[in-house]
């Protein structure tokens, strides 16, 4: 997962300070490494990156003395690729025909096949990236305007793209024809942003235009906004559910609709579908179950307790990882309140089970401070499947739900019961139209003709 930000200042005003605080506002969206790219007012492009968290990866009293009205930034997560920083983004490229640099969230299924395309015929490639697999498609078409050929790049790609892009003097925002990942537009005063998610349109005091539709390439200018579309047609569209579950920030907006309603919603649905009725209290796994634990509380009528605390410096502090460190787990993170549940019959909400490790261990630490019964509560279907669209989840292998039936998981994790919601629940929650939304991860419904080998796992 990753995040994307850019800014383009019609009165030529300064934006990379702006792009710094939209990647700043992103960096839930990923930690590992951030960038930015510009374009001076000769037409140089320039970009700064650097490994880690946006204020140490980039420097923003230098960001904010550079003088350009169209800027892009990037927050990494690995997925393809990995952490080094020839993999961070923006990717830049210039060519006697010009300028462009390039900042991509979601992941291309087909990016080998086109990278081994484009190798036989005398590419190479500086990354391992799948986004530059659309800088050498655009470069592949001499022939054409560069907006053609950057528009006919995108027709060839399969999977999840939202870009932000500069292209000679202006931005771009483009987004698959499935709708994976969010892209949002913004405006304040002369500037016009583009932002993988609103909260960040909100530091920098711009208000949402709308979001770029499926499919859509906005392109940014003097002149204002001209929107083109990919042309290519799809049978479905893929949203992504797990933005709303886990991965968005609950105070953004998608489809009208805070992230945060969404959760407590799923919270209801959860409540109503696996109750607990005689239990003492309700909480949730800090911070990616709170919001739902709220709304099961809301519905069971169980009184909601904040019963788990997390450090919150968790991070952005590094702990060497000793072994005792390792030993210790998940409690470096997470620690309940002992008195809160000694002798209670506690329910816990999390939004989902990877791996199984994170409910494992917390089971494990309620029961060890005296908790009675510990019900374990998912705001998500089992996830079953491996994400190929821009999240990092593990092989089939590694999913525990994927290996085993839910009461096998309930033993497995320590728990008096387990239950989730269902993907009708989980679609019902978004509000989207079922044809809409990816569940790939919990149904193993790919986009067409994708990793049908993987499916028969
Ligand atoms: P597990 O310990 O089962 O592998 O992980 C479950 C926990 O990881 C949940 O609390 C969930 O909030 C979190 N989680 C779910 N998806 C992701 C992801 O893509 N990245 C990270 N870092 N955490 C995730
Ligand atoms: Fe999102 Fe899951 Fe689809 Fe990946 S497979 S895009 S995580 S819903
Ligand atoms: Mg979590």
């Amino acid at each position: 997962m990753c995040g994307v930000f850019g800014a383009f200042a019609k009165n030529g005003q300064s934006v990379l300070e702006d792009v710094y605080l939209g990647l700043y506002a992103l960096q839930h969206r990923g930690q590992e490494s951030a960038g930015v790219a510009w374009i001076n007012s000769r037409g140089t492009m320039h970009s700064l990156k650097g490994t880690g968290l946006v204020h140490l990866a980039l420097n923003q009293q230098q960001l904010a003395s550079i003088d350009t009205n169209c800027a892009i930034g990037h927050v990494r997560y690995s997925t393809a690729g990995g952490s080094e920083l020839t993999n961070a983004q923006p990717l830049t490229a210039t060519s006697s025909r010009g300028s462009v640099a390039i900042a991509h969230n979601g992941n291309l299924t087909n990016a080998e096949g086109i990278k081994n395309y484009l190798e036989n015929r005398g590419a190479i490639f500086q990354s391992r990236t799948d986004t530059e697999a659309i800088l050498h498609l655009m470069a592949h078409q001499p022939h054409k305007p560069r907006l053609d050929a950057f528009v006919d790049s995108l027709r060839r790609l399969i999977g999840a793209y939202s870009l932000a892009v500069i292209l000679d003097s202006r931005l771009v925002a483009a987004r698959d024809p499935w709708g994976n990942r969010p892209l949002i537009l913004g405006e304040r005063d002369n500037i016009i942003y583009v932002s993988s998610e609103s909260c960040a349109l909100d530091l920098v005091g711009a208000s949402i235009i709308r979001e770029v539709e499926p499919g859509e390439v906005i392109v940014i200018d003097e002149k204002g906004l001209h929107s083109i579309r990919i042309p290519k047609d799809v049978k479905k569209g893929f949203a992504c559910s797990f933005e709303y579950v886990y991965f968005a920030r609950p105070d953004s907006i998608f489809n009208g609709k805070t992230v945060y309603e969404v959760r407590k919603a799923l919270g209801r649905k959860l409540a109503e579908r696996a109750p607990c009725p005689d239990a003492d209290l309700v909480t949730g796994m800090p911070d990616s179950g709170t919001i739902a634990a709220m709304g099961y509380a809301e519905v069971s009528g169980l009184p909601y307790e904040k019963a788990v605390v997390r450090n919150r410096y968790v991070g952005r502090t590094f702990i060497e990882p000793t072994q005792r460190v390792r030993d210790l787990g998940v409690r470096i993170k997470l620690n309940p309140i002992m008195n809160m549940i000694k002798d209670k019959k506690v329910v816990i909400v999390d939004d989902s089970i990877v791996r199984g490790t994170t409910c494992q261990r917390m089971i494990a630490m309620i029961k060890d401070y005296g908790a009675k019964e510990v019900h374990v509560r998912i705001s998500s279907p089992p996830v079953r499947f491996p994400c190929y669209y821009g999240i990092d989840t593990p092989t089939r292998e590694e999913l525990a739900a994927a290996r085993m039936n839910i009461k096998q998981l309930e033993i497995q994790v320590g728990a008096d019961s387990l239950a989730y919601i269902t993907e009708e629940d989980l679609i019902d929650a978004i509000g989207l139209p079922a044809r809409d939304v990816c569940t790939a991860c919990f149904t193993g419904n790919y986009m067409e003709g994708d990793h049908t080998d993987e499916m028969e796992l």
